[in-house]
């Protein structure tokens, strides 16, 4: 191989699935997913009343293929607030930690995920080997996420990081910038694991600030991770910048990227990944992009079954260059449905306006909010920039608009107005769980 270090995920799905010093191969992997999907099913359709339910008339067939999986009905996020404990394959006793997401409209029940205290191991494992690409032991490590309470992702992160020989640093998500700033130089941190726009704000206060930081690598985490923040701290930092994807439903690990940064190598010892047509719900042939699919071989409490993450993304075909055995996955570009419709002019998504806005480089956060298109066809951007309001009335962020091709198009036949508000920033950010969102008014939000 050219010199790119092996995705350390390799070790640890050869160790999971017993494939030892004979290394792992996509033979082994795959014979090791069948069996683990069909107990994972056997468990699901006999211990879950609602699987029992939902697999009536398929579990019984078995599986001779992976893809024989296809035959199995998808499970979604309203199937979870709807039927939420009836989905465990234990006795509520039996459950270490339980997650509650709130929904994204404001009414209906919210979704919640049960995990067993060796569901949890699962993922420290996995944030373990996942962290042997940025930090060696005895670095130092600031945790910038939420969730530091018992079994939160920043105390399972802070669990991985210790047993690997690591110093974390707990912090939690990013306040006051100034504060953050100054936990960052005193303790002398060597890498950062943070969601990406408050890293950038981070790396964008110091900068005006005039603080100096050197950090030597930056984990972000999160369903997105805009290629303009990773631009910004390697520029700002000069640090290498790795991405992890996960989420709540896959016990908080998905996968990461290795040294090569091309796609997430999935966390394929513990998942079964499938990209299916949104719509159809069609399997969809390596390389086309859809949503991803999940279903995990290891879980114990509350297992899912092709579940449909409403993440949209496709599985990058060609070999890693750093010779891993596991899949990757592109990054993820958007939500299911979360994009703004501009009629004929096309459509957009928060992604696309993270590329453009985050590229502006005094920039630290910014809010976006459209009127329906067809009612008022506003879009309404809400810049928090470092120092004074630039003096043109954000001349800057209109121009970076320009890259967002359904926004320019409509503007330019007038036919939405954008209004840029501005504020300088006092070195505070907004609370954030990571997850954020173009507002929608007058709009019934159909997803
Ligand atoms: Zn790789």
């Amino acid at each position: 191989m050219n010199g790119v270090l092996r995705s350390p995920l390799d070790a640890w799905a050869a160790y999971k699935t017993g494939a030892g010093s004979a290394g792992l191969s996509r033979e082994l992997l795959e014979a090791y997913q069948l069996n683990r999907l069909r107990a994972a099913i056997r468990l699901a359709y006999t211990a879950s009343p609602f699987y029992g339910q939902l697999l009536a008339g398929v579990a019984e067939t078995g599986l001779d293929s992976l893809t024989d999986l296809q035959r199995y009905p998808f499970t979604t996020a309203e199937d979870i607030r709807r039927h939420g404990p009836r989905f465990l394959c234990v006795s509520q006793s039996d459950i270490g930690h339980v997650v509650t997401l709130a929904s994204s409209g404001t009414t209906g029940p919210a979704k919640r995920l049960y995990f067993t205290p060796e569901d949890q191991e699962a993922t420290v494992s996995f944030f373990r080997s996942g962290m042997v690409s940025l930090t060696a032991p005895r670095d130092r490590v600031l945790i910038l996420l939420p969730g530091g309470r018992p079994g939160g992702v920043g105390d399972l992160l802070l669990t991985a990081l210790k047993q690997s020989g690591a110093e974390p640093i707990p912090h939690g998500a990013v306040g006051d910038l100034s504060a953050a700033l100054a936990v960052m130089a005193r303790e002398q941190a060597d890498s950062v694991v943070g969601i990406p726009a408050q890293v950038l704000a981070l790396a964008r206060w110091a900068d005006y600030s005039g603080i100096k930081i050197a950090v030597k690598s930056v984990l972000l985490s999160t369903d997105h991770v805009p290629r303009a923040v990773i631009r910004e701290l390697k520029r700002l930092w000069g640090c290498e910048v790795f991405e992890h994807y996960g989420m709540t439903e896959m016990g908080l690990g998905g996968g990461t990227d290795c040294a090569a940064h091309a796609g997430y190598h999935l966390h394929e010892a513990d998942f079964y990944f499938e990209i299916v047509d949104s719509v159809s719900g069609e399997p969809l042939p390596a390389g086309e992009k859809g949503e991803v699919v999940v279903t995990t071989l290891t879980r114990r409490g509350m297992p899912l079954i092709r579940y449909r993450t409403g993440d949209i993304s496709r599985f990058v075909p060609e070999p890693c260059p750093c010779g891993s055995a596991l899949k990757r996955l592109a990054p993820i570009t958007r939500r299911v449905g979360r994009y703004v419709s501009l009629g004929e002019f096309g459509r957009f998504t928060l992604a696309d306006l993270d590329e453009a806005i985050f590229a502006v480089r005094r920039v630290l956060d910014f809010t976006a909010a459209v009127d329906s298109f067809a009612n008022a066809g506003e879009l309404a951007i809400s810049v928090s920039a470092a120092g004074q309001p630039a003096g043109d009335g954000g001349r800057d962020i209109y121009d970076a608009l320009e890259s967002v091709p359904a926004v320019a198009l409509a503007r330019r036949a007038g036919k939405l107005k954008v209004a840029v508000r501005q504020e300088a920033c006092q070195g505070t950010l907004a609370p954030s769980t990571g997850k954020r969102a173009i507002v929608e008014l007058n709009n019934a939000d159909g997803n």
